[in-house]
């Protein structure tokens, strides 16, 4: 079927610019009329106009005056971040984690619950819409107006039609999770791989902020990595790419939850962690984890860690072993993709004081020198939190791409989607950017 264009027409122009000026907003708060009309090269007359639209909307505020050193002192303004709110959500393995975000993605409230190993699908989804009613309550009891749910599941998400086909540490298979909530709600719906919502949310609130080319390595049960190449996060062909923990590092390794053998993520992950130290217990290692002999399913990343700042030798061996596993997982990411910057996240970055040093020694030997020396490998701002985070930049990029003014915030159509291409690129917005030069 062919493609379908949206073609240029005013309307179009001044949403673009409109975009623009909030998305400097959002990256440089406060500048004044001036500074938007020098940074965008848009006449003042035009920058006015468009600040006018965003002071009515309530999408951009006035904080006071520049300090002048002669002549009238400028307004200055910043993105409002209490024009609305957001709500954050991760469906993980064995846990459901939700938040209730302004547009700093300042945290207002958040829960996080344990799911039953073994819950459907319908038990879990059903639990998600009661904890996003139980918040959409506390906003609305604020007065604060919700502007859309972003969620981030791991595994094989199909974005446009928000289907998980395949959760491969969840044991789903084809659940329609996106029309599921949007059935329960009102406010758009926003869901991704967790990896790449994760990712998102590195570079709208954390710590990959003006980086073009970046990988982010989450490391929860399973391990996921999101793409984010020259700007933008990389989907591939049909939406999968980045599922480097599921490319085989061992052929006749252990059985993975995808069905194959040796993927990367039964060496390199918190399962892979935790089986290891299992089969330490079992062969008579021993450990101050609380473990009952051989049996560590109840143990959690805090716990390993506070184990290991207590000496426990088993675990500090075993953190030794899986960073280098990481080690090497980094060291082909950065020899692929030559990115500015690592991210590491997920749930084993609760322990990164253990693993960072055996992730750096191995990159340091096993990547291309010219590739590792321009790769800082860094802890994700957000760490466990970072998927959540990304929930509220899946919101936030949909809104600010399309600021429309001729509806309320968080009353968009719900065939939105992160996958679309959309006029308004996250990073900086340059002057380049701006697809047309005429003030509208
Ligand atoms: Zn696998």
């Amino acid at each position: 079927m062919p493609k379908k264009f949206r073609t240029g027409d005013q309307t179009l122009v001044r949403e673009l610019n409109r975009a623009i000026l909030l998305n400097l907003l959002r990256v440089h708060s406060p500048q004044s009329r001036a500074d938007l009309a020098a940074a965008t090269g848009l006449n003042k007359t035009t920058v006015s106009s468009l600040v006018a639209e965003l002071l009515t909307t309530g999408l951009a505020r006035e904080i006071g005056q520049a300090n002048s050193a002669g002549g009238r002192p400028a307004v200055l303004l910043e993105l409002n971040p209490e024009a609305g709110c957001v709500i954050g959500a991760e469906l993980g393995v064995g846990y459901l984690k939700i938040i209730l975000a302004d547009f700093r993605a300042a945290i207002l409230w958040r829960q996080e619950i344990a799911l039953v190993s073994g819950e459907g699908p319908e038990t879990a989804l059903a639990r998600l819409i009661d904890l996003v009613r139980e918040v959409a309550l506390i906003a609305e009891q604020a007065g604060r107006r919700i502007s859309g749910l972003g969620l981030g599941v791991p595994g094989l998400l199909d974005v446009p039609s928000g289907i998980l086909l395949f959760g491969q540490n969840l044991g789903w298979r084809d659940v329609p999770i996106r029309s599921r909530l949007a059935e329960a709600f009102p406010f758009p719906i926003f869901v991704d791989n967790d990896a790449k919502a994760s990712a998102i949310g590195e570079h709208y609130f954390g710590v990959a902020q003006h980086v073009d080319n970046f990988v982010y390595v989450t490391a929860n049960i399973g391990l996921g990595v999101g793409i984010w190449l020259d700007g933008q996060v990389y989907r591939g062909a049909t939406g999968f790419a980045g599922e480097v923990g599921h490319t085989t590092f061992m052929p006749d390794g252990p059985l993975c939850s995808c069905g194959n053998r040796g993927c990367w993520e039964t060496f390199a992950s918190q399962r892979a962690l935790i089986e290891r130290l299992r089969a330490a217990v079992a062969a008579g290692r021993t450990t101050a984890l609380p473990a009952s002999n051989s049996v560590l399913g109840d143990v959690t990343m805090p716990m390993i860690v506070e184990a290991a700042r207590a000496g426990d030798a088993l675990v500090l061996e075993t953190l030794e072993e899986v960073g280098g596993y990481l080690g090497l997982v980094i060291a082909n990411l950065i020899n692929t993709f030559n990115p500015n910057m690592v991210v590491f996240g997920g749930a084993l970055s609760l322990a990164d004081e253990y693993l960072l040093p055996p992730i750096r020694r191995v990159v340091e030997e096993r990547a291309i020198r010219w590739a590792r020396e321009a790769t800082p490998i860094v802890v994700a701002a957000h760490r466990f939190d970072s998927c959540v985070i990304g929930g509220v930049a899946l919101v936030l990029h949909d809104m600010l791409s399309h600021p429309g003014l001729d509806m309320p915030v968080g009353r968009r159509s719900f065939d939105r989607d992160f996958s679309r291409k959309v006029v308004m690129p996250v990073t900086d917005p340059t002057p380049e950017m701006l697809t047309s030069r005429r003030n509208t």
